[in-house]
C-alpha cells in the first residue's frame, strides 16, 4: 500500500448505491486523493429518485475529489435484479478502463444483500488483475454483530470532515444517515489504532 502514496496510484471503489462509498471509505479515498491518487467511484445502481440521487452522488464524489461512474443508470433498479454475469461484465470493463492499483469494495459479510452481490462481482472482475483489495462495511450500525470491523486501520484524521461533507451531499438520505455516529465510530476506531480518527477495512489482498 505504501507504494500508492509514493507515486500517484489509481484507485477504484465499488458501491452498490449512492452514498455507500462515502460512508464506508470516504475518509481514506479523500486522503488518497490528497496524496496524489486518482480515485474513481463506481456506483452500481440507483434504486429510486434517479435524477436527485445521481446529482447527490456527483456532489459526494466531487467533495472527495473523485471521479464518478454509474454502472447501471439506464433506469432505477436494484442490484439483485441485475444478472450476475452482466454485473461482472460491466465491472470487467471498468477494471480494464481504470487499471487500478487498489480496489475498495463492500465486505462479504455485509448483511445488505445488494452489498454482498457487489462484493462477489468485484472478486470475479479482479480474477486477472493483480491489484490490492480492501473491503469496507458501509453501514456499521446495521452490521454491528458482524465479526469485527476489519483488520486494517486507515488514518483519516485529516479527512474526517471531508468525509462528513461528502455524506451530507446525499440530502435525500440524511434521515437514515447519522453524521455524529460517523465521527464517533471513526474516533473509536482511531482510539484502538493510535490515530485521532480512523476507518477500518478488511484486507483481502495486499502486495508488500
Ligand atoms: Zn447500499
Amino acid at each position: 500500500m505504501n507504494r500508492l502514496f509514493e507515486d500517484s496510484g489509481r484507485v477504484l471503489a465499488f458501491g452498490a448505491h449512492p452514498d455507500d462509498i462515502e460512508v464506508g471509505a470516504g475518509g481514506l479515498l479523500a486522503r488518497l486523493v490528497e496524496e496524489g491518487a486518482t480515485v474513481t467511484m463506481a456506483v452500481v445502481s440507483v434504486p429510486n429518485n434517479m435524477e436527485v440521487r445521481k446529482r447527490e452522488a456527483e456532489q459526494g464524489a466531487a467533495t472527495l475529489g473523485a471521479k464518478l461512474r454509474f454502472v447501471f443508470d439506464e433506469k432505477p433498479n436494484r442490484v439483485e435484479d441485475i444478472p450476475m454475469h452482466e454485473l461482472v461484465r460491466r465491472f470487467d470493463q471498468l477494471v480494464a478502463d481504470v487499471q487500478p492499483d487498489l480496489v475498495v469494495t463492500h465486505c462479504q459479510n455485509d448483511l445488505h444483500w445488494d452489498h454482498g452481490l457487489v462484493h462477489r462481482a468485484t472478486i470475479s472482475a479482479l480474477r486477472r488483475t493483480t491489484c490490492d483489495l480492501l473491503a469496507f462495511i458501509s453501514s456499521p450500525e446495521m452490521n454491528a454483530h458482524v465479526r469485527g470491523y476489519g483488520n486494517c486501520f486507515a488514518d483519516v484524521t485529516k479527512t474526517i470532515e471531508t468525509k462528513v461533507r461528502a455524506i451530507s451531499a446525499h440530502q435525500s438520505q440524511l434521515s437514515h444517515l447519522d453524521l455524529d455516529s460517523t465521527r464517533d465510530l471513526a474516533r473509536a476506531m482511531g482510539r484502538i489504532s493510535g490515530h485521532a480518527y480512523a476507518e477500518t477495512f478488511e484486507v483481502l489482498r495486499v502486495r508488500i
